[in-house]
């Protein structure tokens, strides 16, 4: 018997998760149909309340990591990015255009402005946007101070006036980045992405175009030369990111160093949160960043959209968007844990309607469970009788709720690796020295983990492991507000996808997929969760780390990209230590002496062993090792 795996979808959508999961065989949660934790993805577009990541079930996985407004909010960007440029180097974080949050840095702003006039006189353009708007909304651009006017918060940011243009508009990039973990950091980068054009010709005269200045569809649906039929740039069409591959590839530039580049704004925006993102298992994030590319192929990070938009307006969306839904789908692997949901029910004597025969036809089993027979009772019921059964029921879930969790717990002792506790402690961030803390919180594990739980062996998976569950965190790094970049939705609420718990330790390494490779992926995460140890020649362990896989689907794995990376990330994140990493691989790639390249190489290996480690360098077609970018051509 095999149980379909359940979605539940917050205001109905979006569709395009819907359609992809029920291809995939899973089932829409129905709530008169099952029992309130029956499910095994939440996906909303907004942020999910404290309560539902502390009440989360080692089953369940949501499609948002807590705290990451840090970044997507277009002011707390600002303010992190400025913050990482004092700690570690206005050359290193120079790819954000400075921004004022204004009403606050207005005399900041004013002085920078002032500044700028004297010295590169009038031609220097301001982009003001409302913070906690999206899709374009409430933009403007400015060149005179004396057109800046707001009512509400803003910020102000450098208006890159040079942007590369195609056919003589201007586009963005819309890359889509899953953060799998944030303790470890685990980041992976989708090939495949959308380019997003204005569809009115580029001109600096008419500051007042927006059709000409922002590439939001949103805002560019409404333009007078915005076809349905879009055949032509300019005609509000999108390019996917293998089409703009092609172009790169008529310009004469270094594109793996353009690649690179990305990759490292994407990295070092997400450093400035990931310290302080609470640990959450089962969570997974789909960012959106926007990135702008000036003419001198410099790209730009514009903002991190929290949601972005799911919907399918034109060819390109529908090839990138389902694709990438997919190998998400895939990326969060599901073997596991719905074994788990299946066996936690079973315990508690509950035949879960979501059971099925092995047959493909997917045929339910009507059996009444004590979930079905409690809701039939209720609507049964007169009002009276309504409102005690109610607390009976709701006491009656509590109970249900700790029984099955314990019933979870004791089940689930049996399958977990030995765990290291000091590790555990470490990489939850909880404090380790202080033998009170360490007796509260081995009490607390042994709850959860069983008494074989104190067994000192090596290797944490930090993320299949329930000791780190949501339960066990600190209350107090929950409380956040998620006011966010919402995407440039067009019509449906947004929505996202979904959680996840890192079988990390099972995963082996996918072979290289083409681009065009659009079928369901096998089961790719099969195995036993056991951490993998090290093979020779392997990729999946290395000094008893386990290396996420460099590939799923086509996200590619952007972090960690090499051993000190790796090692840098394994417990508290070493920002400066990923820094340097990130700092010299840069360097490696732009350099043109190739003996140059080859020494820094060598040393490298010998350093870091890392010739045992495989990466992958996001962007080109068929991304190549990144040990073979360094290689003489
Ligand atoms: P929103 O969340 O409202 O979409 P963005 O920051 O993404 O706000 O800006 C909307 C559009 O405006 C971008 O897609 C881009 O075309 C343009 N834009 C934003 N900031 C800049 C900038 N600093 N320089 C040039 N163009 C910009």
């Amino acid at each position: 018997m095999a149980a379909s795996l359940v979605f539940r979808l917050h205001d109905r959508g979006p569709e395009l998760v819907r359609e992809v999961l029920l291809e995939r065989g899973w089932e829409e949660y129905d709530e008169g149909e099952r029992e309130e934790e029956d499910w095994n993805l939440y996906w909303r577009g907004s942020a999910f309340r404290n309560s539902e990541y502390h009440n989360l079930l080692p089953w369940q996985r949501l499609n948002h990591h807590p705290k990451t407004a840090g970044i997507t909010r277009k002011d707390c960007l600002a303010r992190n990015l400025r913050r990482m440029k004092a700690t570690f180097g206005s050359a290193l974080y120079d790819f954000s255009p400075t921004a004022f949050i204004l009403p606050n840095d207005y005399t900041r702003f004013l002085a920078e402005y002032n500044k700028l006039r004297l010295t590169r006189g009038p031609s220097v353009y301001w982009i003001c946007k409302p913070v906690d708007l999206s899709r374009g909304r409430g933009i403007f651009i400015f060149e005179d101070i004396k057109d800046l006017v707001y009512d509400c918060s803003v910020i102000v940011q450098r208006y890159i006036s040079n942007p590369l243009l195609i056919s003589g508009y201007k586009f963005d990039l819309r890359i889509y980045v899953c953060v799998k973990s944030f303790h470890p950091l685990t980041v992976y980068i989708h090939q495949e992405g959308l380019v997003r054009f204005a569809t009115e010709k580029y001109n600096l005269s008419s500051l007042h175009n927006l059709y000409a200045h922002l590439t939001n569809t949103s805002i560019n649906k409404f333009g007078p030369f915005y076809k349905t039929e879009k055949e032509r740039v300019g005609q509000g069409c999108k390019w996917t990111m293998s089409k703009f591959r092609h172009f790169l590839h008529s310009q004469d530039i270094n594109e793996l160093l353009l690649w690179q580049r990305i990759n490292n704004i994407v990295t070092l925006t997400l450093l400035t949160i990931a310290p302080s993102v609470p640990s959450c298992p089962n969570c997974v994030e789909l960012f959106g960043f926007d990135i702008l590319i000036d003419n001198k192929f410099k790209p730009w990070l514009l903002e991190v959209n929290y949601s972005p938009a799911l919907t399918l307006d034109c060819q390109a969306d529908i090839t990138v968007k389902k694709g990438l839904i997919s190998d998400l789908i895939d990326l969060m692997n599901y073997t596991l844990t719905d074994s788990l949901r299946e066996r936690a029910y079973q315990r508690q004597g509950y035949r879960q309607s979501c059971f099925h025969t092995n047959h493909p036809s997917h045929v339910s089993i009507p059996v009444p469970s004590k979930v079905k027979e409690t809701k039939f009772r209720k609507r049964r019921s007169g009002s009276q009788s309504q409102t005690l059964l109610k607390t009976q029921n709701n006491h009656e879930k509590m109970n249900q709720r700790q029984s099955r969790q314990h019933a979870f717990v004791a089940d689930y002792r049996g399958h977990l690796p030995p765990v290291d506790l000091n590790k555990l402690y470490a990489a939850s961030g909880r404090i380790i020295n202080t033998t009170a803390t360490k007796t509260h919180t081995e009490k607390t594990l042994n709850l959860i983990l069983g008494p074989h739980s104190r067994t000192n062996e090596s290797v944490v998976n930090s993320q299949t492991c329930p000791a780190r569950a949501p339960w066990l965190m600190d209350n107090r790094s929950l409380r956040m507000s998620e006011v966010t970049n919402h995407d440039d939705t067009e019509t449906e609420a947004e929505t996202e996808l979904s959680g996840k718990t890192d079988v990390s330790s099972s995963i082996h390494d996918l072979p290289q997929r083409g681009l065009g490779f659009r079928n369901k992926l096998p089961n790719i995460y099969s195995g036993s969760q056991r951490p993998v140890r090290i093979p020779l020649g392997g990729t999946t362990a290395m000094n008893g780390q386990h290396i996420p896989p460099l590939r799923v689907g086509d996200f590619i794995r952007t972090f960690p990209f090499n051993s000190a990376t790796l090692r840098a990330s394994q417990h508290k994140l070493e920002v400066k230590i990923v820094i340097q990493a990130l700092h010299k691989l840069t360097g490696q790639l732009a350099t043109s002496d190739d003996k140059l390249r080859r020494e820094e190489e060598e040393v490298r290996k010998n350093i870091d062993g890392e010739e045992d480690f495989d990466s992958l360098l996001w962007g080109p077609k068929d991304p190549p090792l990144l040990n073979q970018c360094f290689k003489p051509t």
